[in-house]
């Protein structure tokens, strides 16, 4: 590792504070930057550890009922939270599909965040090729192993897709990032936090330097009674998604009246399903409606060499997440996910 200097801020103004310094780098949980650091991937010259900076650490009720849960809350303690639980059943179960539990244990939601794609390429410093660690450099993944990749929204620069299901959900609820800067404090909503690669992936997000999230407001609950998350994966648990959904509905008897469909796995970022929503919103929930809507939002994807099987992987998963969120029987094994 190279050398480098820490800090410890006591409070957010004092983090953005020695954040002005060259090659500074926030420091939570630590789950992705330490692995980046031994892996020769990042080289942090100063770690401001914001660990100790206790008001990012809450979980607070917003005066519009909804929650703002801080970027230092543990991804199980906000999984466990009674109010995730009760009122965002998707973004509780999302969070639990995540990592490990000794992970969930110290990973924070501002770190989730941050969280930097799970592309193999990227990680290991024997492949000169990767855009997103050395910019201009190529990508070894076109061409290359592609099975975990983007299917959707890539560039010619980069096909590598966001890892966080915990951000899958919040892009289904409507979220909004708080963040605060030398410039002072601003909110961002959640379409707009993570980036598609174009020609610049080497940016995961549009925070602007020196910027600290503080926190992630949530609208006030609309989507507690119908809501499932399906993460499919190679094993049942401690790996990253092939593919994911979060389906969330507001139905009248069994007609749509808001559907909010994310997908994981599958892009840059995670992605939201505009047009599965749009071909919902006003009809009968039946398993033909579901499936030509998730036909009409893969039809924009373009697979790689080796991830064709995601097209028709993420129309199933749709179809099936949407059923359990909306209670109605699901094929468990045959016609699914
Ligand atoms: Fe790098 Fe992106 Fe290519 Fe992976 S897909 S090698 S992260 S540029």
């Amino acid at each position: 590792m190279d050398a480098l200097s820490y800090q410890r801020a006591a409070d957010v103004d004092g983090a953005i504070a020695a954040a002005q310094k060259p090659g500074a780098m926030f420091i939570g949980g630590g789950t992705n930057l330490l692995d980046l650091m031994k892996g020769g991937v990042a080289h942090p010259q100063t770690l401001i550890d914001i660990t100790r900076i206790g008001a990012l650490d809450r979980i607070d009720t917003l005066p519009d009922g909804g929650l703002r849960i801080g970027a230092l809350v543990r991804n199980s303690d906000a999984a466990n939270h009674t109010f995730v639980r009760t009122r965002y059943p998707l973004l509780s179960q999302a969070l639990l599909a995540g990592a490990s539990p000794q992970l969930r244990n110290m990973a924070t939601v501002g770190g989730n965040l941050m969280q930097r794609t799970r592309c193999a390429y990227f990680y290991d410093t024997a492949f000169a090729q990767c855009n997103k660690r050395a910019p201009g450099s190529g990508c070894a993944a076109i061409g290359g192993f592609t099975r975990m990749h983007a299917i959707l929204g890539a560039s010619a620069q980069c096909v590598a897709v966001n890892p966080s299901d915990m951000s899958v959900a919040l892009a289904a609820l409507d979220a909004t990032v708080q963040v605060s800067g030398p410039q002072g404090a601003r909110a961002i909503p959640f379409a707009a936090f993570h980036r598609l690669p174009g020609d610049r992936p080497d940016l995961d997000t549009t925070l602007r330097s020196g910027e600290l999230i503080t926190s992630v407001d949530l609208p006030p609950p609309a989507f507690s009674d119908h809501a499932h998350y399906l993460k499919v994966r190679d094993r049942a648990s401690y790996a990253f998604a092939l593919v994911s959904v979060a389906s969330a509905l507001q139905l009248d008897g069994n007609r749509v009246r808001t559907a909010r469909i994310a997908l994981g796995g599958v892009a840059h970022r995670p992605w939201r399903a505009s047009l599965a929503e749009q071909h919902l919103t006003g009809r009968t929930l039946d398993e033909a409606t579901l499936r030509e809507a998730a036909a009409a939002e893969l039809a924009q994807a373009r697979p790689l060499d080796g991830n064709a099987f995601k097209v028709g992987l993420a129309q199933r998963a749709i179809v099936r997440a949407t059923m359990l969120a909306a209670g109605m029987q699901a094929n468990a094994t045959g016609d699914t996910a």
